[in-house]
């Protein structure tokens, strides 16, 4: 049986009321209703987890967060796994650069990985390099990221997302996200890098996405060619219509 594809909707702070989220959530559910081959996921702002998941409780979307903390007690602002999954959230994406990009470093996202696991959550294990130089030194960075983020947490294995987001491609349009070659190269990579930290076996079930200026106009191509199990999808996400038109290229 081959595995669904997975696309995955990152709001950001794109939408910006809990009734322009219900419209939203209103519209995909009908409009993936029956959809074959691929599983849809939105993480949504948090205050948003309830009425966006109240609104697809009949349907198969999955709701969750952009980040968790991996801390407890006095962290004013925190929002824990605990919490999320209690809102109705199921995964949450961990490591994302915009909150990299805010002082949250890899002892830290392994922290909110394996507090996002506990909770019952997928993690969503984000990763990707600030820039490409000639010595492909990108390549020993995003091993790094990854094996710091499952270092002592290689049994989450089976539960882990992990999404290729290269920093430069991210908040553009199509014709500057990476080609299917660049991101084929790269998921062959992550998946090597996951056989080294983990074991073949669960490395190979662990879903790898791309991600960074995923629009309608290069979703077929990156999902046909570029051997990766889905995408994630920032400032395409937040139009119904633009993210309906990607999950369509995902179909199997
Ligand atoms: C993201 O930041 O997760 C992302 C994929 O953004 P965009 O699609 O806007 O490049």
């Amino acid at each position: 049986m081959t595995r669904k594809r997975l696309v995955i909707g990152n709001w950001k702070m794109y939408i910006e009321s809990a009734e322009s989220a219900k419209d939203f959530a209103r519209v995909l559910k009908r409009k993936v209703r029956g959809i074959s081959g691929v599983e849809v996921a939105l993480a949504v702002p948090a205050p948003f987890i309830p009425v966006v998941s109240a609104m697809l409780e009949s349907s198969a979307v999955r709701v969750g967060a952009q980040t968790v903390s991996g801390l407890s007690g006095a962290q004013t602002g925190g929002v824990s796994g605990a919490m999320v999954k209690t809102a109705g959230g199921t995964f949450a994406l961990v490591g994302h650069s915009e909150r990299r990009a805010l002082g949250e470093d890899n002892v830290a996202v392994h922290g909110q990985l394996v507090a996002a696991a506990s909770a019952g959550l997928v993690p969503v294990l984000c990763v990707g390099e600030l820039e490409r130089t000639e010595d492909g030194g990108h390549f020993s960075f995003i091993a790094e990221q990854i094996r710091s983020a499952l270092s002592g947490a290689q049994s989450l294995a089976g539960k882990l997302v992990v999404a290729y987001e290269p920093v430069w491609a991210i908040g553009k349009h199509a014709d500057s996200a990476l080609t299917s070659a660049e991101v084929r190269e790269m998921a062959i990579f992550i998946r090597k890098t996951l056989a080294d930290v983990l074991d073949r076996k669960s490395a190979l079930k662990v879903p790898v996405l791309y991600g960074g200026s995923v629009e309608p106009a290069n979703a077929a191509a990156l999902i046909a060619e570029g051997d990766i199990a889905g995408l994630l999808v920032g400032h395409a996400s937040a139009d119904v219509t633009s993210f309906v038109e990607i999950i369509s290229a995902c179909k199997k």
